[in-house]
């Protein structure tokens, strides 16, 4: 195989598999992706909680995730999409206020965003049956719902295979090599190479120890390496996910992202604890004012919370029954008499890469002629990854966005807080 790219994605998760594909869709060709496991077993790409919305709060993010529902909405059936909408019930006054004040660019935007009062919410939800009292409003996006995010990612990927897109397997990027050109701009930097360690055949699929390893400690096992590889390139986009400071620091270069653990949790139902003529079938996200979110799961309830204090790491430990107790039950059972006697099937752990901001890093790194970067979505990079694709792919073959402009998400707005895209409703 050649060890050459004319585009090299670093990363093989739904964002940089969105970007091949939207490379090899305009006729790019010598597009190759490498990741350390394809499978993505640690990818949060395949940890997630599958519910999409455009309900944000910032234009970038409401518009690259409308153009992603869209696009979600008319491939149905392959994504598993189903637009059930979200609902979101708010404790605090101010909180809703401005949720009511947001709503307006939201409509404007043809998101047909609903408000409900307190007593509206039992009554659309009748699943919904306590503490009540608490609930100042609610919003409901009819246009939101739920994804299978898996087969989005193994969309892409099919997509770009059949345009002729490289997927390398097991190749864990260690090294950068950059090098200094001079133009009519003055000297800038470019990378020349990426240096990649193949990982043993068979140690990739140990998915509870090397990947794992690897992933945490950031350093492959002299025992665990097959040989290793510089790939040069033209092109370099950096779509890391969590990991992408890791990349940028090896080029000095850095970033404000940090990894941060998620944990979600499936929960069985006692059927016979479901009122009669009450429904989980026909529910999309619901997003309770405690922060707990959860959504109908086939035969079970998926459900999440992100601890506000968790500490930044490369962390996938899963607390368990602790978990489910502490965190799930107990506000899942606060809100629903159904979910009294609900139980723990089992759960994981995925990490958020969470920016100052919290919203997601695309463009061109600006000190280099050829590193693009496409990472750091916290919980939104499923529900935006159509959109990014497409408009990395135009910055990228034509120097600018077209029909999304995401320049908002540059790396330089963390120089100016005024530049920030501050999003508020992440869960
Ligand atoms: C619990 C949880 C719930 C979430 N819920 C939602 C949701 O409901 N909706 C939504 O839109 N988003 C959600 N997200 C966020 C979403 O999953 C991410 O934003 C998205 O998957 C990021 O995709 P990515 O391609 O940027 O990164 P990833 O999917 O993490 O891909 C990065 C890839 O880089 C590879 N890699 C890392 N280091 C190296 C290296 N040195 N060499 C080679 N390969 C390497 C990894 O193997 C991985 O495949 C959730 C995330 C979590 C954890």
């Amino acid at each position: 195989m050649a060890d050459r790219a004319d585009v090299l994605i670093v990363g093989g998760g739904v964002v940089g598999t969105s970007i091949a594909w939207a490379l090899a869709s305009r006729g790019v060709t010598g597009i190759v992706v490498v990741d350390l496991d394809l499978a993505g077993v640690y990818a949060s790409s395949e940890l997630n909680a599958g519910g999409v919305r455009a309900t944000w709060w910032q234009p970038v993010n409401i518009q690259s995730c409308l153009a992603t529902l869209d696009f979600f909405r008319d491939h149905a059936a392959a994504l598993g999409f189903r637009n059930r909408g979200y609902l979101w019930l708010y404790s605090d006054p101010e909180l809703y206020a401005q949720a009511i004040e947001k709503r307006r660019f939201q409509n404007d935007c043809g998101l047909a965003v609903e408000l409900l009062s307190a007593p509206e919410v039992p009554e659309r939800f009748p699943i919904l049956d306590r503490g009540l009292e608490e609930i100042v409003g609610a919003t409901f996006s009819p246009r939101d719902g739920l994804v299978n995010p898996n087969a989005v990612r193994a969309w892409y990927r099919t997509e770009a295979e059949r345009l002729g897109v490289v997927f390398r397997n097991r190749h864990y990027v260690a090294g950068v090599v950059t090098q200094r050109v001079s133009g009519a701009a003055g000297s800038r930097r470019r990378v020349s190479a990426v240096d990649v360690i193949e990982v043993e055949r068979g140690e990739v699929a140990d998915t509870g120890g090397t990947v794992r390893e690897i992933l945490t400690t950031h350093r492959v096992p002299i025992n665990k390496q097959a040989g290793e590889t510089r790939i040069s390139c033209d092109v370099v986009v950096n779509c890391l996910g969590a990991w992408s400071p890791i990349f940028s620091s090896k080029i000095g270069v850095a970033d404000v992202t940090e990894a941060v653990r998620r944990q979600i949790c499936l929960v069985d139902i006692h059927r016979e604890d479901i009122a009669p003529g009450v429904s989980l079938d026909d529910l999309g996200m619901i997003v309770d004012a405690s922060g707990l979110y959860f959504h109908p799961e086939g035969a079970h309830i998926l459900a999440g919370f992100s601890v506000p204090d968790e500490a930044p790491g490369f962390d996938f430990g899963y607390d368990g029954d602790d978990f489910f107790e502490t965190q799930i039950w107990q506000r899942l059972a606060h809100r629903s008499s159904s979910f009294e006697r609900c139980g723990h099937v089992r759960g994981w752990a995925g990490l958020y890469a969470v920016t100052p901001d919290c919203s997601g890093i695309a463009g061109k790194v600006r000190s280099f002629d050829n590193l693009f970067e496409a990472h750091s979505f916290t919980g939104r990079g499923v529900m935006q990854s159509y959109a990014v694709g497409r408009e990395m792919a135009a910055l990228i073959t034509t120097g600018r966005f077209e029909a999304c402009d995401l320049s908002a998400l540059t790396r330089e707005r963390f120089e100016d807080p005024d530049r920030w895209v501050r999003e508020e409703l992440h869960i």
